[in-house]
C-alpha cells in the first residue's frame, strides 16, 4: 500500500512484524503458518499450559511437580488444530497436560524398555537386534507428547545428545559391517537445520557404505508440515534416505497441508510410513482407526505399527488393555484395504524389544484346525494338521 506522509513523499508500506507470541485467540487464528519459514514459525511455539490458555479455554494448570517432569511445547500449528473449549479434543490430549498425570505414581522416569542397557557407551546408538539400531540424535522436538515413551531425556536439560556422542555413533556404525539399517530418531531429527541433518546423513552415507536401509522417525511432519520444505527433500534424496516414519495418532492430524508437503517427500521417491500410539479417549475405537489409516493410505502414508502406550510417568491414564488392543485389531483387520492395516505391537519390558500382538484368527484346538475369519465365522481346516 503507498501511503502519503507529511513531507509529501511516497512510502512503501511495511505491516508491522508479528509479535513472537501469538498471544491471543485471533491472532492465533489469523496467523499462516506458511506465511513465514518453519524455524521462525516453531519460535512462536507455545512453552507452558498458562501460555495455552491465552488461546484456549478450559486449560488444566499442572502441578509444579509435573509442570517440571516434563515440558509443554506447542507450534503455532498445532495450537490451531486445538478445540477451543474440549479438553478432551484428542488434539489437546496428546499434548496438553492432564490432571491425571498430577497424581500418576504408577510409573517413573526410568528407562523401563531397557534402553540404556543397550547403548553402546559414549555413544547414542541403541544395538539391541542383530543388524539393525536406533540412533537417537537428539532430545528435542517440535511439541511434546504427554506419552512420550523417552521422558527419561526428552526435553530434560540433562538429556542432550551432543556432538561428540554423534560422532562417536557415526564411528561405531562406520566400524561395525553388520550393521544394515539405521533408524534415526530421538527426540526429533527434523528439529535440526538442513546443515545438521546434511552432515549426519552425509557421514553416514560416506564412512559406512555397508547400511543399506537409512531411515528417519519424525513426529515434526505432523506437527509443523512446512518443515518439509524442497530443499529438505533434496538432502533425504541425495543421502538415499528411503523411508520416513511419521507418527499420527488421529484424523484430524491429516490436514491439507500436511498431505502437501507429503507429497514433495513421496515425489522424492521416500518411502512413508507411520505409527501410531494406542491411547485410551484418544483412537481406542475402531471407526477412528479406521478413518485414521485409511486417510493415512488415500495419501500415500503405509500405516506400519501401532504401539500400546508405554510404562512412563504421566502416561497411565492413556493406556489400553491387551484385550482391548485385540479387540480393536480384529475390528480393523478385513474391515479396510489389507495396506491400511498396521502390525500392532508392545514394546517388551527391560530391552525385550517389539512383539507383536495379533489375536488367534487359525488355531488348532482338540485335534482340529480351527479359522476363525473378520466377521467371526468359522471353518475347521484339518488338512492344515
Ligand atoms: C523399534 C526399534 C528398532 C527398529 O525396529 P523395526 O521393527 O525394524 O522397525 C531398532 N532398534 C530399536 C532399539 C528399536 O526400539
Amino acid at each position: 500500500m503507498q501511503v502519503p506522509t507529511l513531507t509529501g513523499t511516497i512510502v512503501q508500506h511495511v505491516a508491522p512484524p508479528l509479535p513472537r507470541k501469538l498471544s491471543t485467540r485471533d491472532a492465533l487464528m489469523l496467523y499462516n503458518v506458511e506465511s513465514e519459514d518453519w524455524q521462525k514459525a516453531m519460535s512462536r511455539s507455545f512453552k507452558s499450559a498458562a501460555e495455552m490458555a491465552t488461546v484456549l479455554d478450559n486449560v488444566y494448570i499442572p502441578s509444579a511437580k509435573s509442570e517440571l517432569s516434563f515440558k509443554t511445547t506447542v507450534t503455532p500449528y498445532v495450537a490451531q488444530l486445538m478445540d477451543k473449549t474440549d479438553p478432551n479434543c484428542p488434539i489437546r490430549m496428546q499434548y496438553l497436560p492432564a490432571p491425571a498425570e498430577d497424581d500418576d505414581v504408577t510409573f517413573t522416569l526410568l528407562d523401563e524398555l531397557g534402553e540404556e542397557g543397550d547403548t553402546i557407551p559414549g555413544t547414542s546408538v541403541v544395538h539391541r537386534y542383530p543388524q539393525r539400531v536406533l540412533f537417537l540424535v537428539s532430545n528435542q522436538c517440535s511439541t511434546y507428547c504427554r506419552f512420550c515413551t523417552r521422558k527419561r531425556m526428552v526435553a530434560q536439560p540433562d538429556g542432550a545428545v551432543h556432538n561428540n556422542e554423534i560422532d562417536n555413533s557415526i564411528a561405531y556404525i562406520a566400524s561395525n559391517p553388520v550393521i544394515q539399517d539405521v533408524l534415526l530418531s530421538g527426540g526429533d531429527p527434523l528439529k535440526f537445520s538442513d546443515e545438521k541433518l546434511d552432515y549426519i546423513l552425509g557421514k553416514i552415507r560416506s564412512d559406512a557404505p555397508h547400511v543399506k536401509f537409512l531411515r528417519i522417525g519424525s513426529r515434526t511432519p505432523v506437527q509443523l508440515p512446512t518443515r518439509i520444505t524442497p530443499e529438505l527433500c533434496a538432502i533425504l534424496e541425495k543421502h538415499n534416505v528411503q523411508m520416513l516414519n511419521v507418527h499420527v495418532n488421529h484424523p484430524k492430524e491429516i490436514t491439507p497441508l500436511f498431505a502437501e508437503r507429503i507429497k514433495l517427500l513421496r515425489k522424492a521417491g521416500i518411502m512413508l510410513g507411520n505409527q501410531t500410539v494406542m491411547l485410551k479417549g484418544i483412537n481406542d475405537n475402531s471407526e477412528v482407526l479406521r478413518e485414521l489409516f485409511m486417510k493415512l493410505i488415500e495419501i500415500g502414508i503405509r500405516p506400519y505399527y501401532v504401539y500400546s502406550t508405554d510404562a512412563v510417568e504421566g502416561a497411565h491414564h492413556f493406556i489400553v488393555s491387551l484385550e482391548r488392543m485385540k479387540q480393536l485389531y480384529h475390528e480393523v483387520r478385513g474391515w479396510i484395504s489389507g495396506p491400511a492395516v498396521p502390525t500392532f505391537v508392545v514394546d517388551g519390558l527391560s530391552g525385550l524389544g517389539k512383539m507383536p500382538v495379533i489375536p488367534d484368527y487359525v488355531v488348532e484346538k482338540d485335534g482340529h484346525v480351527v479359522a476363525t475369519n473378520y466377521k467371526g465365522t468359522t471353518v475347521n481346516m484339518d488338512y492344515l494338521l
